[in-house]
């Protein structure tokens, strides 16, 4: 186990397991391993237990959505109005980055709260 704060944003980054910080959450671009391949923790806690992504998904959809429309009126002379197209046509591409680092960042805040 790779212990400390660099190794938990490590796993993190590499979207691994909250417990071992080792084994691989994903198995493909929308599908999640239910077991930890390395140390078998059964990553749905219990049912719904993946709602509370949904609030690091719009934390982390505001946090890059934000400032690329401030940018975009602030140095591209976008309007407010074209800002807005132009986020809503870059959110659909994020949408994979979004349901897998939100969902990372639920079970390593959850873990960290409530160890297993
Ligand atoms: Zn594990």
């Amino acid at each position: 186990m790779k212990e400390g704060l660099p190794g938990r944003l490590r796993a993190m980054v590499r979207l691994r397991c909250p417990r071992c910080l080792d084994g691989a959450v994903f198995e493909s671009l929308w599908k999640m391993h239910p077991f930890c391949p390395s140390c078998r923790l059964e990553y749905e806690r219990e049912p719904g237990y993946f709602t509370g992504a949904m609030y690091f998904s719009y934390g982390l959809g505001l946090a890059v959505c934000a400032p690329v429309g401030l940018v975009l009126m602030a140095f591209a002379g976008f309007s407010a109005s074209q800002s807005i197209l132009a986020i809503a046509v870059m959110v659909p591409l994020l949408i994979p980055l979004l349901f897998r680092y939100s969902r990372i960042l639920w079970m390593h805040c959850d873990q960290l709260l409530d160890p297993r």
